[in-house]
């Protein structure tokens, strides 16, 4: 085994697996890990790298090598055996083999799975759907009070809905960026779908153009309607109020909840009341986005609550496809398949960036799930080029509001102190966990190359700010909060920015990538930081930023001789991003 987990904290161990394709090896790290140190998150990111390798192996049944897998392993390996020829096989092998108990019912009962929905041939053994209650009324059921089921039957669903935040008066960028997605999506969709023919979602959709609907909500935000038409919306549904001139929980809940739901209380499965609008026939939005910022973040899990609907947090892509599913909770059966049309796949990054996870709001059976509902963070979308000459809707929303809803009143507010703007610099030198070596010295390297420029500003990443490093005291304060470049942090545009040790997590990107140049110093050549930097510096920082740092002082940074320097003292290498390692590309930089 090349690579001992427990020598490195979580976030380290996903760059480090990424070398590692020998998939005998990966189980024996997986295997050190539980019986080291037994971090469910470093189990968790050794097992996806596993399963990649396994869904590569483009379902090879063959491939199943039962004396070599855990049950667990085989459990996930069976889900893409569906001949039950090759399962027969495989319980014989196992009964002659390693005989476990576990495994040969695992290989049966998926036998038994498949045999069934071959023989049944679409005749369904159905799923015991029953509220708990009814199926177990011999237990307590401290939370039946707590069942929030107003989800509709056979409801009528149509739309892309966007909540478009402002902030100090502005249509905020994320909204922007929403609009061009949803346009994106939902022309996309309209071509597919659009015109006839059921999706096959049981929906009762029948064609017919579906359209971007933007909503803004305040105090004075009229006045962005035309923006959001020009950016891609078709409708426009505006509600203005002088008490909502700062986001409350309530008020605003209430009223994008009554805005999706056009007024109408759904009972038991029926919607009941409602308003007649002239520019909608349906009874709640398709899909739902929101802005992932601290707002946004708010009121996308209260209004989908509200919606009876579930939420894809922080997400960072987003496309609509089909998708065929065997889960018997969707499906209603256990061993049958069903395919869903038009489903929002929503793609969020875990384990800091590392991993992707897409996220499905489907249909059960006898319960729907809509809107199907995202919250997308900034900067994860381009934002487009506004068309003064489209055309589109603006709707008021006609809705009394409640003077409950304003229980909390906001009588003052002040602006915080923002400490350090790292912004107007022409250049920004950040460091991250790969400092983790000798920190403080990290930080030190940082600020020798930040006062060799003439206006040079010293950040970090998010990593640094929650990581538990020891810093000495002159230095602490570089390490705060107020430094911290990304989504949740500063964002800054400089001419330079030198970005060492840092992997490059979505989030920190949207703090920094609108940079004029970006120079990434990282040992790792797979880093992510690599696809949006302009020079990539393959080394260790300790070692490249003092020689950068000269270089300045020599008044020779022109960025290629610099790293080229940093190449030749280190053993380091510069290469374009577009460069590859293992390629013939040639090496060094341009001058600046
Ligand atoms: C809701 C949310 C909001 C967030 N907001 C932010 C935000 O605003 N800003 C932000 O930055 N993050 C944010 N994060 C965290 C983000 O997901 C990452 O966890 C974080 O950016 C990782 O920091 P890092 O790159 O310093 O550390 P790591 O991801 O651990 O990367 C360290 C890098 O250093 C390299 N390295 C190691 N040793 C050396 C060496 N000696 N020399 C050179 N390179 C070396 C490694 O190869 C690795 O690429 C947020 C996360 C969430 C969930």
């Amino acid at each position: 085994m090349t690579l001992d987990p427990g020598e490195y904290d979580i976030s380290e161990l996903g760059p480090k697996i990424k070398d590692v394709e020998d998939v005998d090896e990966l189980r024996e790290i997986l295997e050190a890990e539980k019986s080291g140190e037994n971090r469910a998150g470093a189990i968790a990111l050794v097992e996806s790298r596993i399963e990649k390798f396994s869904e590569d192996d483009e379902a090879d049944v063959e491939g199943i090598d039962l004396s070599a897998m855990s049950a667990a392993e085989v459990g996930n390996a069976l889900q893409r055996v569906d001949d039950p020829d090759e399962l027969e096989r495989l319980l014989q092998e196992e009964s002659e083999g390693e005989d476990r108990g576990a495994v040969k019912r695992l290989v049966q009962r998926r036998l038994d799975a498949v045999q069934g929905s071959e023989e049944s041939e679409g005749e369904e053994s159905a799923v015991d759907d029953r509220p708990p209650e009814e199926r177990h009324p011999d237990l307590s059921h401290p939370t039946r009070d707590k069942r929030h089921v107003r989800s509709l039957r056979d409801g009528r669903y149509r739309d892309m809905w966007v909540y478009c935040e402002t902030q100090a008066g502005e249509l905020a960028s994320v909204s922007r960026e929403m609009l061009g997605k949803a346009r994106e999506l939902m022309d996309g969709y309209n071509d597919r779908y659009a015109g006839g023919g059921d999706g096959g979602d049981g929906d009762g959709e029948d064609g017919g153009e579906e359209r971007v609907v933007a909503v803004l909500v305040g105090d004075d935000v009229r006045g962005h309607a035309d923006d959001c038409i020009a950016l891609g919306a078709d409708v426009v549904v505006v509600h203005e109020d002088e008490r909502l001139e700062r986001f409350q929980h309530n008020p605003y809940t209430e009223i994008v909840a009554d805005m999706a739901r056009a007024g109408a209380e759904h009972v038991e499965g029926e919607v009941a009341g409602g308003r007649e609008e002239a520019w909608r026939d349906y009874d709640k939005p398709r899909y739902f986005l929101f802005p992932a910022t601290n707002n946004g973040r708010d009121l996308s899990a209260l209004v989908q609550a509200e919606l009876d609907s579930g939420l894809a947090s922080d997400c960072s892509g987003l496309y609509i496809e089909e998708e065929v599913i065997s889960n018997p909770v969707k499906t209603g059966a256990a061993g049958t398949k069903r395919t869903f049309e038009r489903v929002l796949h929503m793609k969020r990054p875990d384990f800091s960036g590392f991993e992707y996870s897409t996220i499905l709001c489907l249909d059960n059976p006898r319960r729907e799930f809509h809107p199907q509902g995202a919250s997308v963070i900034p900067g994860s979308f381009d934002v487009p080029d506004p068309d003064p000459e489209r055309a589109g809707v603006v709707v008021d929303h006609e809705l009394e509001l409640d003077e409950a809803w304003f229980r909390v009143a906001v009588t003052d507010h002040e602006r915080l102190d923002e400490g350090v703007d790292l912004s107007g610099h022409d250049v920004v030198v950040a460091v991250g966990r790969g400092i983790g070596d000798d920190p403080t010295r990290g930080i030190e390297l940082a600020l020798d190359l930040a006062e060799a420029f003439e206006d040079a500003a010293v950040g970090v990443s998010r990593g640094i700010v929650t990581g538990s490093y020891a810093f000495e005291p002159h230095v602490e304060q570089y390490a705060r909060e107020e430094r911290q470049i990304g989504e949740t942090g500063q964002v800054v545009a400089p001419d330079l920015y030198v970005a060492a040790g840092i992997s490059g997590a979505v989030q920190h990107k949207v703090g920094m990538d609108e940079s004029e140049t970006v120079v990434a110093v990282n040992t790792d050549p797979e880093a992510r930081i690599r696809d949006f930097s302009d020079f990539f510096v393959e080394g260790d920082l300790f070692e490249v930023l003092p020689t950068l740092t000269e270089a300045v002082r020599r008044g020779t940074f022109a960025f290629g001789a610099a790293a080229e320097d940093a190449a030749a003292t280190d053993g380091g290498e510069v290469r374009r991003p577009s460069e590859r390692p293992g390629t013939d590309a040639p090496t060094g930089g341009e001058g600046e």
